[in-house]
């Protein structure tokens, strides 16, 4: 069969295709992209969502645009009722899931004497039991797989959306310090727990990325300022820095990675301070 160098081109870019994803808090920001990113890669996702309808519209549209099917699923992540509502409605959709971003995260900042209890536990539920109960359901369909050991495919992936704040202290933001630091522990012992069923568990950890939850530091250009120098490379990350290596990290290409936190943050965690020596 002849396929010209375009079409050829094309087909090797599907690399998920056949697969399906589930991506938290799709309806905006890194979510979104990756929800897109997924979709142009061949898998088809189901969009989950909380409050912004019209952005969920917007992902369902341009998965779309990418050829393959979306669905839309409204549901607060950190509740359990509701993540078992969702997979139920995906698996009507898609019959099955391969693939899971628990992406959905909300900061809620506070000096630690003014944080209240129902601030803390907010974060901690978004941030962090959502992954736990997401990733729980994921697990239970995953391993009705059977993939033999050395083969270079797996019985499904995770990657939590985490923070370069898994490793960096932010003052007055301590809940949201905690959920993500958390999520650091969760994933390597989640992906120590179930590699041997063939699944893959990986977090990414973005630095300053330019979406609605750090849109007062960027778009001030005082504060924006003083993000750059945080930033060794010298600019705010977008969020399809974010979606390229979510995508890659699904596919079979990083089919030996398990246990790792990507950090994508244009040398956040390189210590800045330190560029010129003592
Ligand atoms: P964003 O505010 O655009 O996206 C967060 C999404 O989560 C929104 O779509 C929101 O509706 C959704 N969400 C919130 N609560 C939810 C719930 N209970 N159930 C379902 N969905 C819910 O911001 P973003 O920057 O795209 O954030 C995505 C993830 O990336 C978060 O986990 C965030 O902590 C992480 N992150 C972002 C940056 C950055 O610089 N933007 C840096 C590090 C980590």
């Amino acid at each position: 069969m002849f396929f010209s160098d375009n079409n050829k081109h094309l087909k090797m870019d599907k690399k998920l295709k056949g697969q399906c994803a589930i991506v938290t808090g799709a309806s905006s920001g890194i979510g979104q992209a990756i929800a897109i990113e997924l979709a142009l890669n061949g898998a088809d996702v189901a969009i989950n969502f909380h409050s912004n309808d019209e952005g969920a519209a917007d992902t369902l549209q341009q998965v779309q645009n990418a050829g393959a099917k979306g669905i839309l699923i409204k549901a607060d992540v950190g509740r359990e009722a509701e993540v078992l509502r969702m997979y139920e409605e995906v698996y009507k959709e898609f019959n099955t899931v391969d693939i899971l971003i628990s992406n959905a995260g909300i900061q809620k900042d506070n000096p630690i004497t003014e944080m209240s209890l129902e601030d803390w536990q907010a974060v901690l539920d978004t941030n962090l039991t959502a992954g736990f109960l997401c990733a729980r359901e994921a697990i239970k369909e995953f391993q009705k797989r059977s993939i033999p050991q050395n083969e270079k495919r797996s019985a499904g992936k995770i990657v939590f959306i985490s923070s370069v704040h898994d490793i960096i202290p932010w003052g007055k933001r301590t809940n949201y310090t905690a959920s993500k630091g958390g999520i650091s522990m969760f994933m390597k012992s989640l992906a120590l727990e179930v590699a041997a069923k063939k699944i893959r568990v990986n977090s990414i950890s973005p630095g300053a990325i330019r979406t609605n939850i750090n849109d007062e530091s960027w778009k001030d250009p005082e504060e924006a300022k003083k993000m750059l120098d945080l930033i060794p490379y010298k600019r705010i990350g977008d969020p399809e820095d974010v979606a390229k290596a979510a995508a890659w990290l699904c596919s079979d290409d990083a089919d030996y990675i398990t246990g790792a936190t990507l950090y994508i943050d244009g040398g956040m965690t390189l210590y800045p301070s330190f560029e010129e020596g003592a």
